[in-house]
């Protein structure tokens, strides 16, 4: 049998070669090494997993100063829409919004992840921005966090000038 003879070119980056371009990459927002390296796609680039959840620190505690780099955070936010309110089984009455939060905590990193696809798919983009934030503050598996990140740095939702403002943010001079 001649089976075999056709070597695979993508093992060029062995573990004894230290080639320049090498698999160990370099957190574009806090400049250190990332390992493992977590993708930003709308930057082409990496992040390690303290940035990622820095990232979310940021998205959940102070959504409102980065409404420049994710636009959409900042959707339907009219103040004088009253938020519904619904009635516990012990017959007290309390805000959807504080209901859904109580629901929300009992939910896996993981369910939550999927949450905030569900919440892309049905368009309500700020609840999905914030949801990431969530999954990257749990800070999961590198699998999960990758999702996350895949939703707040895609084209559609992250400014192309974000980059740089984030890291404003995330590290004030
Ligand atoms: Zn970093």
């Amino acid at each position: 049998m001649k089976a075999g003879l056709r070597q695979e070119s993508r093992l060029r980056v062995s573990p004894m070669e230290s080639s320049t371009s090498s698999a160990v990459a370099t957190c574009l927002l806090c400049g250190s090494e990332a390992s493992p390296a977590l993708n930003l796609p709308r930057f082409g680039g990496a992040s390690c997993q303290g940035c990622a959840r820095r990232v979310g620190h940021l998205l959940v505690e102070a959504p409102a100063s980065v409404t420049d780099i994710w636009p959409l955070l900042s959707e339907d936010e009219d103040d004088d829409s009253v938020e519904p309110s619904v009635q516990r089984p012990d017959g007290t009455t309390v805000e959807l919004r504080q209901l859904t939060a109580e629901l929300k905590r009992e939910l896996s990193v993981e369910d939550r992840m999927k949450l905030a696809e569900l919440y892309g798919d049905i368009g309500l983009r700020r609840e999905q921005l914030e949801e990431c934030g969530r999954v990257l503050v749990a800070a999961p598996s590198a699998e999960l966090t990758q999702r996350a990140l895949n939703v707040l740095f895609s084209p559609e939702l992250c400014s192309p000038r974000g980059l740089e403002d984030l890291r404003g943010r995330l590290f004030p001079v």
